[in-house]
């Protein structure tokens, strides 16, 4: 087992990962930037190291400040957590040539999922089903213009680099093709320095719908059933839940022993995330992660697993500490994004907090690195916990999650928990009946 890990990361997937590695009787070192001096996971590691001012291409970003952090703490592991250099190959290959072991898969699986053209070559060989598109990327408009015919309008031109719902753009018809190619092409040159766009079929309600997969060095790959992310904004997930209220038993084995089965063929190594676009009954890959989620909870409450563990126990060599058959879906979990931000115009609302309270009790978790008195500092993402709640059955963690939602208290600065409160009071929301746009369109009937 692994003695020292360095946690590549901030905020809240910071301690979780510290967390983990303590749990494991693993020393840990926190890497942090000038602005995150005080932070949580700087406080509780058992080592730190300042890698750079604020901004993040300047230290969570910065791979030579983050491999000589790790070389003079002597830590024999990295772990990325999400964002930042988790999907990066190049880090993955730079940080397995100091002979440091990356905590992910291998760099060349990384490589292929985060060119979603390569990726979806990939898993439609091992059979996994693809939404309708053109046959890899279009380099002109008279390419997109056949393939756009083909598929059907309307269609979404997206960036082969694309990620955080950027450099995605739909064309209703084909007289917006054009406008939608080339702002797309801009996005993505901008965004990603890559301005590689192909088109897929634009579903007009589908349910965005992922299955969470882990594999072992030693052939075993496990599925733990899927989340529903469909509430989001802006191609952002806001509140996630396992199960999903609207896939039947026998759809979820099905998906779920499809994807088991691509990801072995595949030679998948760490944990993985298969996301999917759900229709009419169908599903359509669109991307598959290679990291931990943000949402990965959920899942760990209704399998009764610790997903950074096995990840950080496959990683030094050993077997999964389950196998498929071990895996039993029990009772329902949801998960609320927690954002510093106005809860209804979404302004980041950074700053200290000056009175904190966690929600808490059975079958409550607040997963966040926040405390009395922590200044929120305004260079990073605005997410500063994720409150999980676990029930018997839906209904039961819908009820704890508004008597959750209602003890949180936050002074200081302004979050998005009194959405969630008006949210989960929606009889559509009660009855599990929504899809990728009925947030925002809910947001605009009540505001
Ligand atoms: P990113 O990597 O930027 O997050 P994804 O491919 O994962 O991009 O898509 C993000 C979200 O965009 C999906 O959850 C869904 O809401 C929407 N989306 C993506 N592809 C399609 C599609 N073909 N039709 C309709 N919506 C889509």
């Amino acid at each position: 087992m692994f003695k020292k890990v360095l946690i590549a990361n901030r905020g809240e997937i910071a301690l979780r990962i510290h967390r983990a590695c303590k749990e494991l009787g693993i020393a840990t070192v926190a890497v942090h930037s000038t602005a995150d001096e005080n932070a949580m996971h700087v406080r509780l590691a058992d080592e730190s190291v300042c890698i750079g001012p604020p901004a993040p291409k300047d230290s969570y970003l910065n791979i030579p400040a983050i491999i000589s952090a790790a070389e003079i703490t002597g830590a024999d592991a990295i772990h990325p957590g999400y964002g930042f250099l988790s999907e990066n190959a190049r880090f993955a290959e730079i940080v397995a040539a100091h002979n440091i072991t990356f905590i992910g898969p291998d760099a060349d699986h990384i490589r292929i999922m985060g060119d979603k053209i390569a990726a979806k070559n990939a898993v439609g060989n091992a059979g996994i089903p693809l939404v309708p598109g053109s046959d890899g990327a279009v380099n002109s408009f008279e390419e997109a213009r056949e393939a756009a015919e083909k598929i059907g309008y309307p269609v979404l031109v997206k960036a082969a680099s694309g990620g955080g719902g950027r450099g995605m753009k739909v064309a209703q018809t084909a007289a917006d093709l054009e406008e939608a190619l080339s702002t797309a092409k801009s996005e993505a040159k901008s965004s990603f320095g890559d301005d590689a766009v192909y088109l897929e079929k634009y579903l007009q309600q589908p349910r965005h719908i992922e299955i969470q997969v882990i594999a072992d060095k030693h052939g075993n790959v496990v599925q733990l059933g899927e989340r529903d992310c469909s509430l989001q904004r802006r191609h952002q997930k806001v509140l996630e839940e396992a199960l999903s209220p609207a896939l039947t038993a026998q759809e979820r084995v099905k998906i779920g022993d499809t994807v088991r089965k691509a990801i072995e063929s595949l030679g998948y190594l760490g944990a993985g995330t298969v996301e999917f676009l759900y229709e009419n009954g169908e599903f359509y890959f669109i991307e598959m992660n290679t990291r931990l989620q943000v949402e990965h909870p959920i899942t760990e409450q209704v399998t009764g697993t610790d997903l950074v563990r096995e990840q950080i126990m496959v990683a030094a060599g050993h077997k999964l500490s389950f196998s498929q058959d071990d895996i039993k879906f029990t009772g329902h979990s949801i998960e609320c994004r927690v954002n510093a931000e106005n809860p209804r115009t979404f302004r980041p609302s950074p700053g200290e907090i000056k009175q904190f309270h966690s929600a808490g009790g059975p079958g409550v978790r607040f997963d966040s690195a926040v405390y009395t008195g922590y200044r929120i500092p305004p260079y990073y993402d605005s997410m500063i916990g994720k409150l999980i709640v676990y029930g018997d059955d839906r209904a039961h963690c819908i009820a704890r999650l508004r008597r959750a939602l209602a003890e949180m208290v936050f002074v200081g600065i302004e979050t998005t928990v009194p959405l969630f409160i008006d949210l989960i009071e929606n009889p559509d929301f009660q009855k599990g009946d929504y899809h990728i746009h009925w947030l925002e369109e809910w947001l605009e009937k009540t505001d």
